[in-house]
């Protein structure tokens, strides 16, 4: 059974000053920036957004996130499971000067109208959270990783290696070579 959806859209003051929550189900399809990232449509996202206010009468929401998306592995590129779990919270402000405004502490959702988007909230949430380079757990990935971690032609042992380091520090180490 899938949950409810998220409310697309909500008066993002309003909900902050009766302290509303609302949570469900977001749908992947219709999230195209964070599609782009991704090596499939196939995926669950849910979220909650928690919405209140600080002692400085600032509106916030706290926004969690569980998501199961499928991404490429950079190794292998075979797609790959990535789950992801995120809480984050956020002053709700007007603009982006009012966003500067703020304590380093408090990332900002710049709102200008009435309306925020939550679906939209949710995929910058998620895309913060995509780690730029991921790599699989499988035996046939980590064998790829062995390949190109081929040994050199003539490995130097532990014992020799730092001497021949100390060698070319020297003075005059260069002179040899002419
Ligand atoms: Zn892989």
């Amino acid at each position: 059974m899938s949950p409810e959806p998220l409310p697309t859209t909500l008066d993002v003051r309003k909900a902050a000053a009766r302290g509303s929550v609302v949570s469900g189900a977001v749908e992947l399809a219709k999230l195209l920036r964070l599609r782009e990232a991704l090596a499939s449509g196939e995926g669950i996202i849910t979220a909650r957004c928690a919405f209140g206010r600080d002692e400085e009468s600032r509106a916030l929401v706290t926004v969690t996130v569980s998501a199961e998306l499928t991404v490429a592995c950079q190794r292998c590129l075979q797609p790959m499971p990535l789950a992801i779990e995120s809480e984050n919270t956020l002053a709700i402000v007007g603009s982006d000067e009012m966003a500067k405004q703020l304590p380093a502490s408090l990332d900002p959702w710049v709102v200008a109208e009435e309306q925020g988007d939550l679906w939209d909230l949710v995929e910058d949430e998620l895309i913060l959270e995509i780690p730029v380079v991921a790599y699989c757990d499988t035996d046939a990935c980590k064998q790829l990783l062995d390949a190109y971690r081929q040994p050199p032609e003539t490995p130097e042992t532990d014992g020799d290696n730092p001497f021949k380091v100390l060698e070319q520090l020297k003075p005059g180490a260069t002179q040899q070579e002419n």
